[in-house]
This record gives structure tokens, sequence and C-alpha cells, in this order.
């Protein structure tokens, strides 16, 4: 068997064409136009590429963004009172702060700061709270561009044994979340595995939907898995550069050798990684309607 190779790289493109239609119909039916502020502080090169293409991908849709670029030595109190006024500032609907912060601010103080309402990353405790109970505002956007490509791909959740690997608050923790709603596209049953796991092998051998997020290369391999699996791998590692030194990427998982055994799946570069900046647009668009009370 060779796997359906589930691009994120085309589902994304489908997502932007709706939210273009949806932004456009702002403009023209309210007059509203959606704003989005990101916050960098530092020069990690990692990190002004992902906030760079988050304000390039605004642009190409219409929506308003804002950019502030910190300095490395900015402190805590000059971050939080920047946070208090885009709070406050009725053109911006959502704020992002691009994360990992310098060591010197603490992540939480300042991620607690964000208004709920405008928290398009989904990670303030209030959306994390609201997402356990099963009425989410707003999902974290790499787990919900996870449950989008599932959707989108056909592949069922319901009553499905789903294996997460990785239990981080942006990636595992919220996906195991998102699986087990009642709901539709979800309705899983789910298994959240990590490094106190006793014999990972044995979960993910049974799994019929496997998310990796754990950030090894190939720490997944073929005999791992089951045949017919659907596997989505949400590792990004460098493991080399190329001769024009660009980095070479690879999952968490053994791609070459699982695609032989899987029923689909993603590959890296071009599965998941384009999905997260998608939703972090959509989670703006909804954020700018519940303001307008549009929905
Ligand atoms: P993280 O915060 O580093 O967490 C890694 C998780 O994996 C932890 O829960 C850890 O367990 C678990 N883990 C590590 N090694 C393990 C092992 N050998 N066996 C079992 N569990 C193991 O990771 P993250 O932020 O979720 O990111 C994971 C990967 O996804 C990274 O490569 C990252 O770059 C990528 N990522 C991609 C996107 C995207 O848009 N494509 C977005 C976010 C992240 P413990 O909790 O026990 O330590």
């Amino acid at each position: 068997m060779t796997a359906q190779i589930i691009s994120g790289k085309d589902i994304a493109k489908q997502i932007r064409e709706e939210l273009e239609q949806e932004i456009a119909e702002l403009k023209e039916k309210h007059n509203i136009v959606p704003g989005l502020a990101t916050v960098l502080v530092g020069e990690d090169p990692a990190s002004q590429v992902y906030v760079g293409s988050k304000s390039k991908t605004c642009q190409s849709l219409g929506i308003y963004s804002e950019r502030y670029d910190l300095p490395d030595t900015t402190d805590e109190q000059t971050l939080l009172s920047i946070i208090d006024r885009l709070n406050k500032d009725p053109k911006i609907n959502g704020i992002l702060v691009q994360l990992p912060l310098p060591k010197h601010i603490n992540e939480n103080n300042v991620l607690m700061a964000i208004d709920p309402k405008k928290d398009v990353d989904g990670f303030h405790p209030v959306n994390m709270g609201k997402l356990m109970i099963g009425e989410p505002d707003y999902l974290p956007c790499t787990p919900h561009g996870i449950q989008e490509l599932l959707i989108r791909s056909g592949v069922k959740t319901d009553g499905a044994d789903v294996v997460v690997v990785g239990r981080s608050n942006i990636v595992g923790k919220p996906i195991a979340n998102i699986l087990l709603q009642k709901k539709e596209g979800a309705n899983a049953t789910v298994t959240l595995c990590h490094t106190g796991t006793r014999d990972m092998a044995s979960h993910t051998r049974r799994a019929d939907i496997l998310i990796v997020a754990l950030g090894k290369p190939k720490a997944i391999t073929a005999d791992m898995v089951k045949d017919g699996v659907v596997v989505i791998d949400v590792g990004v590692n460098r493991i080399g550069k190329t001769d024009e030194g660009k980095s070479i990427l690879c999952g968490d998982v053994d791609f070459e050798a699982i695609k032989e055994k899987a029923k689909a799946i993603t590959p890296v570069p071009g599965g998941v990684g384009p999905m997260t900046i998608v939703m972090l647009m959509s989670n703006t668009v909804k954020a700018t309607k519940l303001a307008a009370g549009l929905v």
C-alpha cells in the first residue's frame, strides 16, 4: 500500500480562498476590516521568519496588520503596556505574541495579559478552559489545523483510536482535547503518550490515527505503526543545510518507510506547517465577527 499524501499546502490554499471571501463580505456589508497585531521580542531568526510570513499573509488576505519588533532587552513591563494598549485598540481584533520570549520575561504573565477575546493563538487559560468544557471560541492554531486536515481529507475520527505523541500545551494537549469532544470531526478515543509512557510502541501500533509532536527526527519508525494507519506528523526538525544554505527539514516520523504501510500521511514540509498560519487568520476573522456581534 502506498499512502495518500495529505497536502497541507493544498488544504491551506482552500481555506485561504474561503477566508478571502469572508473578509471581502465583512468589508462590503459591514465596512469592517479585521486587524491583527504581532509582537516579537528579540532577533531569533526562526521567529522572525514566522512573524514575517504572518504579516505577509495578512496583507494578501486584506487583514490590517501591525507589527511590533522589540529588542531582546525589552523588559516585561514595557511588553505588558504594549499589550494593554492593543487590548484597548478597536482596530485590533487579534494579538499574537511570538513565543518563545527571552528568559527574563515571564511567558505566563504575558499570555495572561492578552484579552481572551483577542487571544487568536488560543493560549489564554480562559480559552484553554473553554476548550476543555467543549465550548471554545478559539482553538489553538496548530491543533485546529490538524483537525481541519483530517476533516477535509475525509478521515473519520468518530470512534477511531487516536494516539497523540507529545503533551505540549501548544500541540499535544489541545489536539487530544479537540478530538475527544462529542462533536463532528472528533468523538475519538484518545491516548496521550509522553516520556513517562511505558512501551510507547504498544500504543502507537494500536492507532487508527497517529499524531506525532515530539520534536525528534524520525523517532517513529515503520515497526511502530499498523497497516492502514493515518499519520499526522507535526514535527519540524532541521537536520542539515543544502549547498545553497537552505535548511533541510524532516518530521518526527520516518516518512519514506511509513508511507508504504499507511493509508494516509502528511509530509514535512507541506503538511501541518502551512495550516498553522491559515488557522491564525481564521481565528482573527472569528474574533472580528465576535467583536461586531456577527456570530
Ligand atoms: P515540546 O514542547 O518540545 O514537547 C515535546 C513533547 O514530546 C513533550 O510532551 C515530551 O514529553 C514528548 N517527548 C519528547 N521525546 C519523547 C520520546 N522519546 N517519547 C515520548 N514522548 C516524547 O514540543 P512541541 O512544541 O509540541 O513541538 C513538537 C514538534 O512539533 C517540534 O518539532 C516543533 O517544531 C513542531 N511544531 C510544529 C508546528 C507547525 O506548525 N508545524 C507547530 C508547533 C510545533 P514530556 O512532556 O514527558 O517531556
